[in-house]
């Protein structure tokens, strides 16, 4: 089965992503690329792309709703590592729902895990 966020990208183009910048400082231990970043205020950086007026992160590949994936998947921010598919873990996530519908995507529903929910694989 193909992950559903590869077939998506939608949260990665529409919400801001705004993290502490300790996390793209080497020296702390940061391994998001500060060139993908830039300032947002003194305590914190996002995204670049993230808070545009039609936000998409610069690490984003591909095209939203068909095939897109995480440039930085292994270094991308706290922040996005948090965010949950609907129904992976069998409930549901307003992140994704918002995002999903703003792009025009149906929310995902417990139909689209056939492994975790025993249904067939189609
Ligand atoms: S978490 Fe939801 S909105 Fe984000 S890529 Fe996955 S399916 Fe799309
Ligand atoms: S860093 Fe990766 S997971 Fe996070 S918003 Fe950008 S593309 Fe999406």
């Amino acid at each position: 089965m193909l992950h559903p966020c590869l077939r998506c990208g939608a949260c990665c183009a529409y919400f801001r992503v705004a993290f502490h910048w300790s996390e793209a400082d080497a020296s702390l231990g940061g391994v998001v690329p500060p060139e993908l970043t830039e300032t947002l205020d003194p305590h914190r950086l996002v995204m670049r792309g993230t808070q545009a007026s039609k936000p998409r992160c610069v690490a984003l590949q591909g095209t939203v709703g068909e095939a897109a994936h995480c440039g930085v998947y292994e270094q991308r921010p706290s922040v996005c590592r948090e965010v949950q598919p609907s129904w992976e873990f069998g409930v549901i996530s307003l992140q994704c729902d918002k995002a999903r519908v703003a792009h025009g995507l149906p929310v995902l529903t417990p139909a689209d895990w056939p492994e975790a929910s025993g249904a067939d694989a189609a």
